[in-house]
C-alpha cells in the first residue's frame, strides 16, 4: 500500500495524542499510587503489595476482562489460603480445584493451574520465592522480559504488558526503556491500524511505529492505545467523536484486528 504524505502526517498526530495520553496515564498512575486494576479493594490492595500476586495476576490477564483477571490472585488466595510459592509448589490438586470453582476464576481452567504452579516452582527454585527479584531496581527492560519470558503462561504481549505497569505504575528503576514496546493486543492493533500508524497488523510492524512516535520510550503508548481500544475504538461502532483521538484520527474504522493479520471490512 502507498502511504500519502498526508495520511502519514494524520498518523503521526495520532501518534503524538496518544503518547500525550500515556504521559497523563502515567503521570495519574503516579498519583495515585498505582491507580486500580480491579474494583475488588483487597484485590488492588494485594496486587500493589504483592510482588507474587502481580506475577500471577500477569497469568491471569488472558482471555478474561482486565478487572477479573487482576483480582483473580485474590480470589485465589482466598480459596487456597496462600500465595507463597514455596507453597504453591506443591498444591497443583488445590490450584486446579480453587481455579475450577464454582465459580471458575478463569475461563482456561485447564491451562492456568499448570502455569500457576509452574511459576510458583520457577520463583522459589530461581528467585528465592521472591518475585521482585526478576524486576530489581538497575535491571533492564531486555533482562526482565527475558526473565519473564520463561515462565509458563507469558509471551511476548504479556512480558510487555508487565515491565510496562512495573515501571508506570508501581515506580520500579528499569533501563533501557528503549527497549519496552506496545503488547500485540487486540485493543492496541486496532487503534494503531484505524489511526494509521500501521498499515500491517504485525508485531514488528505495531514496534516499529510505537518507536516511530517514542523512540525513548515506545511502552508509554501501551496502556493509552489499550484504553482507547477498549473504551472507544471498539469493533463495531466505534465512538469516534467521544474518542481521546477524535480530532486528529484518520477515523479508518473500516480496518480490524481479527486473529493475526489485518482484515479490511
Ligand atoms: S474510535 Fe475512531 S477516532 Fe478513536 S481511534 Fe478509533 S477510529 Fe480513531
Amino acid at each position: 500500500m502507498r502511504v500519502l504524505p498526508r495520511q502519514r502526517a494524520a498518523a503521526l498526530a495520532a501518534g503524538a495524542e496518544l503518547l500525550a495520553y500515556g504521559r497523563e496515564l502515567g503521570e495519574q498512575a503516579a498519583a495515585q499510587a498505582g491507580g486500580a486494576f480491579t474494583d475488588l479493594a483487597p484485590a488492588d490492595a494485594l496486587i500493589k503489595q504483592s510482588p507474587e500476586a502481580f506475577l500471577l495476576g500477569v497469568l491471569f490477564t488472558q482471555g478474561i476482562p482486565a478487572e477479573r483477571a487482576w483480582a483473580g490472585p485474590y480470589l485465589l488466595q482466598q480459596r487456597v489460603g496462600t500465595l507463597d510459592p514455596r507453597r504453591l509448589a506443591c498444591m497443583s490438586e488445590e490450584v486446579a480445584a480453587a481455579v475450577a470453582g464454582p465459580p471458575a476464576l478463569h475461563r482456561f481452567v485447564r491451562t492456568l493451574p499448570g502455569w500457576i504452579v509452574s511459576a510458583a516452582r520457577r520463583l522459589r527454585d530461581e528467585y528465592s520465592g521472591s518475585a521482585s527479584r526478576i524486576w530489581p531496581p538497575g535491571a533492564s527492560v531486555s533482562e526482565v522480559r527475558e526473565r519473564l519470558l520463561a515462565f509458563e503462561g507469558i509471551g511476548e504481549k504479556k512480558s510487555a504488558m508487565a515491565v510496562e505497569i512495573l515501571v508506570r505504575h508501581f515506580g520500579v528503576p528499569l533501563v533501557g526503556l528503549e527497549c519496552g514496546t506496545v503488547a500485540y493486543d487486540v485493543h492496541v492493533r486496532r487503534v494503531f491500524l484505524r489511526t494509521g500508524l500501521v498499515d500491517v497488523d504485525t508485531p514488528t510492524a505495531l514496534a516499529e511505529a510505537a518507536c516511530a512516535v517514542c523512540p525513548e520510550a515506545p511502552g508509554t503508548l501501551d496502556l493509552a492505545a489499550w484504553l482507547v481500544g477498549r473504551d472507544w475504538c471498539r469493533p463495531r461502532s466505534p465512538l469516534c467523536d467521544q474518542c481521546r483521538l477524535g480530532g486528529v484520527c484518520l477515523r479508518l474504522v473500516e480496518r480490524s484486528a481479527t486473529g493475526v493479520g489485518v482484515r479490511r471490512a
